[in-house]
């Protein structure tokens, strides 16, 4: 192996640490942790402000944004849920330090969901563990229905893929049926939700899946 790949790897396993005892703090606080991504523009913020939306009043919630500049971090405090923007110094993802950072600015005791918006960007953010139960990858219509078959890995370690901007498939030369196969193909066990964060088709299916499957206590 080369100096480069066991350095890789050093740092890989370094985060998974943080992100296991990061996931014992979830468990303890009896938190439910998700970590949201995607690339720039598919529409991370919308998703989580229809999320928060529907959940604010029933749940206390946080969100970790983990985005460069605050614009989105504004967007999520008009909801009044606790908000953290977490310092990637510029970074492409968020990896387990800067989560943990992050957490620590958090009044655990007085949280059930937390919502981490990572970094805008398909490759590297499924490599860095968070501590998060779930992982969402949010892909949408006018990237195109390929972002599967590029972007594996992502897809791959992705518990939950929610396709956003149906309301563009009108328009969009996209193949519905192409893209779910891919996915399944990748990820077998993956849950799969069609939405339009402008509409707000299709998003009582993933309440409804986040209800049941992360919320219900
Ligand atoms: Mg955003
Ligand atoms: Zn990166």
């Amino acid at each position: 192996m080369t100096k480069k790949i066991v350095l890789q790897k050093n740092i890989l396993s370094k985060n998974d640490e943080i992100a296991a005892s990061l996931r014992k703090v979830f468990d303890d606080h009896h938190i439910r942790a998700i970590n949201i991504m995607a690339s720039p523009g598919s529409g991370k913020t919308s998703l989580i402000s229809h999320t928060l939306n529907e959940f604010k009043h029933d749940y206390s919630i946080a969100v970790i944004d983990g985005d460069i500049v605050d614009l989105d971090l504004k967007k999520i405090q008009s909801h009044q849920v606790q908000t953290v923007l977490a310092n990637t110094g510029g970074a492409c993802h968020l990896d387990a330090v800067m989560m943990n950072k992050a957490v620590q600015e958090i009044d655990l005791q007085n949280v059930d969901l937390l919502i981490v918006e990572n970094v805008g960007n398909l490759i590297c953010p499924a490599n860095f563990k968070l501590g998060t139960h779930v992982n969402v990858v949010v892909s949408s219509v006018p990237e195109g229905d390929d972002k599967p078959v590029k972007y594996p890995s992502m897809f791959k370690g992705a518990d939950v893929v929610i396709l956003n901007k149906i309301d563009y498939l009108e328009i969009e030369d996209f193949d519905t049926q192409k893209f779910s196969r891919d996915v399944q193909r990748i990820n077998p066990t993956m849950e799969l939700f069609f939405v339009s964060c402008k509409t707000g088709e299709g998003l009582k299916d993933w309440f409804s899946w986040l209800r049941q499957h992360e919320l219900k206590q």
